[in-house]
């Protein structure tokens, strides 16, 4: 089992106060899924703390991209065409380059975002030959489902591609996720609390 897993602290719905006492006890990275919400709570904390990370873990709408540049980090969820080159050609515009990552619907799921596994391979390397800097997959597993198989999955398609960053494991599956390989886990509720929202 690796001993360098990152937490990524999933502040959605939280409010500003639970955020400062996150970042005061030493946490470091935090995960937004919503573009709006992110750019109202967080451009004065990253003012004040500089070393904080945020990424971008809920779907990116192609109108919100450049607002989404404005305050991101990482963006870990590329799930296709439009997306990658309207943000590689926003990204020149602004001469800002977050690392990126890709993310997989290893699940098939509808009413999820996410490249499908069978056109991973071809996207993971079209973005990369396009520019830009793709350096990690992410997926969510379906509720209700064995995650493993999905780990496994995100794990093996990160290792073809030698993608370092492999974003996997929430709350109630992470520890399945790290002993699949995650390099960072994603946890809200097990650290803040339920969300009341
Ligand atoms: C909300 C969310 C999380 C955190 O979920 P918890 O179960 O509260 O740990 C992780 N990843 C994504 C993409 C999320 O939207």
């Amino acid at each position: 089992m690796r001993d360098n897993v990152k937490l990524i602290a999933v502040s959605k719905f939280q409010p500003e106060s639970a955020i400062i006492a996150a970042i005061n006890a030493g946490q470091l990275f935090f995960g937004e899924n919503r573009v709006q919400e992110a750019l109202q709570k967080w451009p004065e904390i990253k003012l004040q703390n500089p070393e904080i990370k945020l990424h971008l873990i809920g779907p990116l709408q192609t109108n919100k991209i450049k607002d989404a540049l404005k305050i991101f980090d990482v963006i870990e969820v590329i799930d296709r065409p439009k997306v990658a080159e309207l943000l590689l050609k926003e990204m020149r515009i602004l001469n800002k380059f977050p690392e990126c990552y890709i993310q997989v619907n290893t699940g098939y799921e509808e009413q999820k975002a996410g490249i499908l596994p069978e056109d991973a391979d071809l996207f993971i390397e079209q973005c990369k030959e396009a520019g830009l800097p793709i350096t990690g997959l992410m997926c969510i597993p379906p509720l209700n489902e064995d995650p493993k198989p999905h780990f496994i999955m995100l794990k093996t398609l990160a290792d073809k591609h030698k993608l370092p960053n492999i974003s996997m494991g929430m709350s109630g599956d992470y520890l399945e996720a790290i002993e699949c390989g995650s390099t960072e886990v994603r946890i809200g509720t097990a650290i803040f609390g339920e969300r009341t929202t």
